[in-house]
């Protein structure tokens, strides 16, 4: 069972979109989020991914989960019927979901062919639109919506092409939702995440290049953690960040602030 740290999520319960192994950066803010006491429902993408979510599942007392396509919206209304009379309304949605076909993210952005651009833009930014849409009968008051993004949305990274636009609209709905759902009393934010080795992240060309990039040159000269993801969704979501919305955390060892290589870096080309 994973360590208590404290009781700021006690009383709030959640859904986790994105969980697909225990390097996800959705099991990172899940295992945080029962750490501070939050109760979860789980969902995994397909039957290939169910045998790994049931035992992390079992590590978070999570006794809901629930195979869930995010491109199925004709399920999606009694989805979360479903998951409101086993589970109860909910207090917090995490989107952790994005997916691009991986031969697109090599070579140049021009390249991009139309159906992944719009299969990219689906799953990774419109899916959290429609997913708070629908959850929207089913939250209680003050509820929290959090996604996931990359600093791809913001300046150029090799090979990230489509990914970054879709990032880009993902860091922009965030901000319209706030506004939408502002008037409710509900918030919207999300991660900028810095690189991590996932399976998603595996379908990005020269990512340990990345990986290596960032850890000589982040202010902290390090890569990021779950923990570091997990902690930061833990105070996005509970009470402790009640006057902040629409806003875009990064959560990232500092990377985004640095215009140049660190002078200590190595040549990575060495390494
Ligand atoms: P991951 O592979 O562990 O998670 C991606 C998840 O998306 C998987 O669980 C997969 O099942 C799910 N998914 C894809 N298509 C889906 C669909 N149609 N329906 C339902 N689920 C679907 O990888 P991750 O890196 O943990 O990714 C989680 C989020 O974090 C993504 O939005 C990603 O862009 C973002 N992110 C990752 C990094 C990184 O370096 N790993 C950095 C910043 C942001």
């Amino acid at each position: 069972m994973e360590e208590k740290k404290s009781s700021i999520l006690k009383g709030k319960k959640g859904l986790v979109v994105g969980i697909a192994n225990e390097r996800s950066l959705a099991w990172g803010i899940a295992s945080c989020i029962h750490q501070h006491g939050g109760e979860l429902a789980l969902t995994y993408q397909n039957d290939a991914l169910k045998k790994r979510i049931i035992p992390l599942a079992t590590k978070v007392n999570a006794n809901n989960i629930y195979e869930f396509d995010i491109q199925s919206y004709e399920k999606t209304p009694s989805f979360f019927e479903n998951i409101s009379q086993d589970f109860g309304n909910l207090d917090f949605i995490v989107h952790a979901v994005a997916f691009s076909d991986k031969e697109e993210l090599k070579g140049d952005y021009v390249d991009t062919t139309k159906n992944n651009f719009l299969n990219t833009m689906e799953i990774s930014c419109y899916s959290f639109t429609a997913l708070i849409r629908e959850a929207l009968p089913f939250m209680n008051e003050k509820a929290n919506f959090l996604t996931l993004s990359y600093y791809g949305a913001e300046k150029v990274i090799p090979h990230y092409n489509v990914m970054g636009i879709a990032k880009s609209a993902l860091e922009t709905s965030v901000k319209y939702l706030a506004v939408d759902l502002g008037k409710r009393g509900f918030r919207v934010n999300a991660i900028s995440a810095g690189p991590v080795r996932t399976l998603a992240a595996s379908g990005i060309s020269d990512f340990r290049y990345i990986l290596k990039w960032n850890e000589y040159n982040t202010p902290l000269e390090r890569n990021i953690t779950l923990d570091d993801v997990g902690g930061a969704s833990v105070y996005l979501l509970s009470e402790l960040s009640s006057g902040t919305t629409g806003e875009i955390l990064h959560v990232d060892a500092g990377y985004n602030v640095v215009g140049m290589k660190n002078v200590n870096a190595p040549d990575i080309s060495k390494v």
